[in-house]
Parts: C-alpha cells; structure tokens; sequence
C-alpha cells in the first residue's frame, strides 16, 4: 500500500512539476500604493512567463530587458492564487522530499507578505508559511490509515552569521547563538534532517499551534532588535519543517524537511555612506546572498565541490539545495519607477538561478537504506582502524 502511494504521488508531482530541474524560480510583482499608485513603474509589461522592465542605459537613453521565470504573479494576485502554484511543491515534502523555498527581493518589495502575510493577518491574507503546513495537516490526515506523520517545526533567525532559535523560551538560549551540525554524509542527512540540534523542535498538529508558534517567534524576534529598528530587513529567517511518516504496514520511516526562508533584504548598500555596525550588517547579508547564488550555481555546473560552507545560511540549507532536493525562489520586484536598479540586479540574480537544470529530484532514502548504508560506514571505519 505504502509503496504504492509513494509511487503514485510521485509520478502525480512529476507531472506537475516543471521535469527539467528541481529549482524553480516564481516572479511576483507588489502593487503600487498611495502616491505611488499612479505614477511610472519600472515594470513595462508581464505575461505568464515573461517580465519586461525598464533599464535606462548609461548615457540616459530608455532601455528594456526581458527575463522569463517558470511563473509571473502580477500585482493583483491573491494569497491564494500564489499558494495553489506552490502547493504540489509543498505536498511532496510527505513523500520524502526535501524541499526549499525562499523569498528575495529588496526591502518593503513583499517577502514577508508571501512568506508570512500582512500585519494584520487575515483569513485571505495568510501566507506561504500558514497554508503549508496548514495543507500537510490535512493531507497528513487523509493518509492516516497507511501512514502515521508527527510534524515539528523550528524557527530560526541568522543575523551577522549567527544563528538564533526564535522558539527559545528560556533566557539562555535567547542570548545565544546556536551552532550547526557539519553534515558530510548524505545518509545522515536523511536521517533526521536536523542540523540545529540545540534549537527547540516543536511539535505541531493544527494551524492554531503554527500561529501561537509564530507569535512566539516574532516576540523573540522583536526581543533580538530592541537595539535595532527593522532589524528584520537585515536578517534571514527561517521556518523549518520535519517531517516523519512511519508505514503502519512495514514500519519503514521516511523523514524529510521543509525550509520556508524570509530572507534579508538584498538591496546594496552604499559603501561610502555606511559605517560601523550597518556596514558590518551590509557585509554579511552580500557574503550570504553571494553564497547562495554561488552554490546554486556549481550545482547546476555540477563541480564536484558544491561551496555550502562559504556561509551560514547555505549550511542551513544544505540538504534543500541539490540533487536530491526541490526548491523555489520567489523573487520579489518593487514596481517604482526610482526602485529600477535593484529591480534588474534582483531579476538578474534570479536568472542566474533560473537557468539551472538538475537531474531528477530522489525521495529520501528509507530507514532500510539508510540502515544499510551505515551498517556500511560502520565496517569501512572497522576496516580502516584495522589498517591503522
Ligand atoms: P519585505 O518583507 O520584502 O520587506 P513586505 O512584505 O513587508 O516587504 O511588504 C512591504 C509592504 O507592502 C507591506 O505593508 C506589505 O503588507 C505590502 N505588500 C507587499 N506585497 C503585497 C501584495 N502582494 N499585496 C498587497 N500588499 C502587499
Ligand atoms: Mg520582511
């Protein structure tokens, strides 16, 4: 019974999704507010698939440059409307994928709002993160007569490279930085998913559960930056989902996870006017953003050294960007007119990213093979202490 579900899902996901890699890249533009609401926008024409922005050229004449995503949502798309493209992605996390998705874009250009919602959240208005795990609550339950799932999630922040549990309830934890387990062996990865051993794994059943969490989290994060306005801007947060499904009939356990990034703002910033803490703050955020651009693309070069290490954010992430792993990036444009720079830098960094074709995304492997490959490990270390 078991196999088979996984079987048919798989090939259901397959379909679904785009066959020719396991990253995909989703544009959404935000709409223009208040005085802005009519003014010139940097966006010149979107359809489906294709997004026209103007790029003045150096010496002032008006110019335009395309770029072409798997999916464009414009300014009038829903909540709903973005999640339901996301939802196949999301599902496939309950067959053992692991799966990424991350937010980009500059400040004030709508990560949160697609990741979280607005402040004041409404029904309609609930983002990525809520309908997710709302969704595997669902799906998890319609298959609970062959598969047993526990669902726990942890909530992350990482500000000037370091990592903070934002589910920290004690004043120890609150005050400081967590460390990252190095994961070399990809069967270890499988295993249990879990590379922040010492943030707190909450377990979650209802979507009542995820919002009390993520209160928590925003008191805590709000807590970190007293010192700070909008420190939120200038760090990456992160939800993470694990998942464990056990077969009621062969007692296999699969075990996967999910991030859902709400990253730092990607805008540069001015070398020559920033000083001190901001520039120190500035620095991080390109050396990570870099990182995730760099191992994205050795990926899709397929070099043999991947750069995960380069920083703490792509270490994080590092059994949801590969081979083995599905991931979506919502890039986020500001349609002003005065934002068409950082427009064409983000949509180029999109790009970038866009064009990678890996091969087909592996469900991770069961309890049986990765039994077998550590029974493995076990006699190669017997036989290399035997050598010594
Ligand atoms: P970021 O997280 O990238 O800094 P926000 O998500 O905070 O940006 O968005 C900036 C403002 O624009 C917020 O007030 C947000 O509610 C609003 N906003 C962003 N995207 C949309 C959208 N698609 N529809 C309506 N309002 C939006
Ligand atoms: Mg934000």
């Amino acid at each position: 019974g078991y196999q088979r579900v996984l079987e048919e899902n798989r090939k259901l996901y397959n379909q679904v999704q785009d066959l020719k890699g396991n990253i995909r890249v989703y544009c959404r533009v935000r709409p223009q507010f208040g005085a802005q609401l009519n003014s010139l926008s940097c966006v010149d024409n979107i359809d489906d698939r294709t997004i026209t922005v103007l790029a003045p050229t150096k010496n002032g004449k008006e110019g335009r440059k395309s770029f072409t995503f798997n999916k464009i949502f414009s300014p009038s798309a829903t909540q709903a409307e973005v999640f339901s493209d996301t939802q196949p992605l999301i599902r496939s996390v309950l067959d053992g994928f692991n799966v990424c998705i991350f937010a980009y874009g500059q400040t004030g250009s709508g990560k949160t709002h697609t990741m979280s919602g607005p402040k004041e959240l409404t029904e309609e208005g609930l983002g990525v993160n809520y309908r997710a795990l709302g969704d595997l609550f669902e799906l998890s339950n319609q298959r609970k007569e062959t598969i047993s799932y526990e669902i726990s999630v942890q909530m992350l922040e990482i500000y000037n490279e370091q990592v903070k549990d934002l589910l920290a309830t004690d004043s120890v934890t609150k005050r400081y930085p967590l460390y990252l387990t190095y994961v070399y062996l990809e069967c270890y990865i499988s295993q249990s998913g879990i590379n922040v051993p010492d943030a707190n794994l909450v377990r979650v059943s209802s979507t009542s559960d995820v919002i009390n969490l993520m209160n928590l989290g925003q008191k805590n994060r709000t807590v970190f930056s007293t010192a700070m306005n909008d420190r939120s801007s200038r760090s990456h947060s992160c939800l993470t989902v694990h998942v464990q499904g056990k077969d009621l009939t062969s007692g296999n356990v699969l075990h996967a996870s999910m991030h859902l990034v709400d990253l730092a703002g990607s805008e540069r910033v001015d070398k020559s006017e920033v000083t001190g803490d901001r520039l120190k703050e500035a620095q991080h955020i390109n050396k990570s953003l870099a990182a995730l651009g760099d191992v994205i693309a050795s990926l899709a070069s397929k070099s043999s050294h991947v750069p995960y290490r380069n920083s703490k954010l792509t270490q994080l992430l590092q059994d949801s960007l590969g081979g083995q792993a599905k991931t979506l990036m919502f890039v986020h444009i500001a349609p002003e007119y005065e934002a068409h720079g950082e427009t064409l830098s983000t949509l180029k960094f999109a790009e970038r990213v866009a064009t990678v074709e890996l091969g087909a995304a592996k469900a991770n492997k069961d309890g049986a093979e990765v039994k077998e490959l550590k029974d493995q490990i076990a006699s190669l270390k017997a036989a290399l202490a035997a050598a010594k």
